[in-house]
């Protein structure tokens, strides 16, 4: 009989550097230094982007590993907890770190450990958890009482707001995922400058693309693989497999050593934070929906560049927004007019604007220039004056009728999925590309 051991780990960082997935990587490599055996990859898992005491991304890491007795589990957990410690920024104000333990009996004795990964069940309440914390706020009281019901152990640190992740990474039920490989810098390196041999990752993109994605943004010439913060990864290359990631690791080239890599299964591009929703009027702040509806006005433009739209359906309206970063994206949700029919989706943020992420044109509008009519004699007609009909500037001929006549325009959008570029995307969000290959 072994006991499986779910360790989860969240808020270490701080926006000086740092990152709860190089502290998980460092404490895994000296687990199995020790002996420990992990099971399967460690889990990146992102939260709700609307989360209040969020650092950057709002991810949370767990991992698993086995353990024969109580004794073993006491040295891993010391191991652990001291890892935390000593490299989480504690004496940052909202560095507030947690850590959780949860343990499961188990009969391995027929099973290959390497399957042990499907063979694992957690409790409903677990899992409804995490699927909270991932679409909705939650508390700290929250996560302590599922830790209670279901006899986990929880650390914190000072307040100890990351039980909130680290609890929801343990638990967070994944039917669609993707993953990520990290590296890491060695910390002489922290906040200089990456360095990157770019036409490598060029080249990567080019050969491994779609299987990884996010690795370039064309439009923007932008590296998507590196951060820009100080923190200790050098790149991360998200993909569908675990392979692929690993294949596209190899072909990059830098300048620089690295300390370790780590690859994480996570629920990154999967649109999990999105919430299916018939009702505008049911649509509530901090939460991500996909929503369909009417556009009620033209697209506007305000201050910052933000381009700004009404959604509408029978049941109230929403203001949508395609935010400056999403750049170029902008440019095809202006064309949008009054009547086309979209799904949106998005999050709803401070302000109770919808920050789009993609949409789909379900229905085109007609749209119509409107022009003055032709005269028997060919010309076009001037306006006679306000409500005073036509006339002819060539024979003089007068009609009463001011109507204008329709001119029916070539819409240029055509029906389909529009996407905000690499550089703007959530974490969360599914780029239009996993929607589309076979998996
Ligand atoms: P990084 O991505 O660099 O690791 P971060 O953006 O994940 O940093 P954290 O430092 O982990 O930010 O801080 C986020 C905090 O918010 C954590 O304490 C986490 O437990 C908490 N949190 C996460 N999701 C929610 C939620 N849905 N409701 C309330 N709090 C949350």
């Amino acid at each position: 009989m072994y006991d499986i051991i779910y360790v989860g780990i969240d808020d270490t960082d701080s926006s000086r550097g740092m990152c709860t997935t190089y502290i998980t990587a460092v404490v895994m490599d000296e687990l199995k230094d020790y002996g420990f055996q992990i099971i399967g990859y460690p889990r990146l898992i992102r939260l709700n982007p609307f989360a209040r005491f969020k650092t950057r991304g709002n991810g949370a890491v767990s991992f698993k590993l086995l353990v024969k007795s109580n004794e073993e589990f006491e040295t891993a957990k010391n191991l652990i907890l001291n890892g935390v410690e000593k490299l989480s920024h504690l004496e940052e104000e909202n560095t507030n770190p947690g850590v959780v333990f949860y343990k499961q009996k188990m009969d391995v004795t027929n099973i290959d450990i390497d399957d042990l990964d499907d063979e694992l069940f957690l409790p409903k309440v677990l899992e409804d958890y995490a699927q909270n914390t991932v679409r909705n706020l939650v508390t700290i009281e929250d996560a302590e009482k599922t830790a209670d019901l279901i006899g986990a152990e929880i650390y914190k640190f000072k307040k100890g707001r990351g039980i909130i992740g680290a609890l929801a990474s343990i638990g967070c039920p994944l039917e669609d995922r993707t993953f990520e490989l990290l590296a890491y810098r060695i910390p002489l390196n922290y906040g200089t400058k990456r360095r990157i041999k770019y036409e490598s990752v060029l080249k990567m993109d080019q050969i491994t693309y779609p299987c990884t994605f996010d690795n370039l943004d064309e439009e923007e010439g932008y590296i998507a693989i590196e951060p820009h913060t100080p923190c200790p990864i050098l790149w991360g290359i998200r993909g569908e497999t675990s392979d692929c990631v690993k294949k596209a690791h190899d072909m990059i080239k830098s300048c620089e050593p690295i300390e370790r890599t780590a690859i994480f299964i996570t629920n990154q591009h999967t649109d999990q934070h999105l919430l299916k929703i018939n009702q505008i009027s049911n649509m509530t702040k901090y939460n991500c929906y996909i929503v369909k509806g009417e556009v009620a006005d033209n697209p506007h433009v305000i201050a910052g560049g933000h381009v700004i739209l009404k959604l509408r359906d029978d049941s109230g309206s929403i203001e949508c927004a395609a935010y400056e970063p999403t750049k170029g994206f902008r440019d095809i949700f202006k064309q949008l007019i009054k009547g086309d029919f979209i799904k949106v989706y998005g999050g709803i943020g401070e302000k109770g604007t919808l920050n789009v992420e993609k949409f789909k044109i379900i229905e085109l509008a007609k749209a119509y220039n409107t022009i003055n009519p032709l005269c028997s004699c060919g010309k076009r007609m001037k306006s006679a004056g306000k409500n005073k009909g036509y006339k002819c500037p060539k024979c003089g001929r007068k009609i009463k009728d001011d109507n204008k006549i329709l001119l029916e325009i070539n819409r240029t959008l055509k029906k389909g999925f529009y996407e905000v570029p690499p550089s703007a995307r959530r974490h969360l969000s599914k780029p239009l590309i996993r929607c589309r290959i076979d998996r």
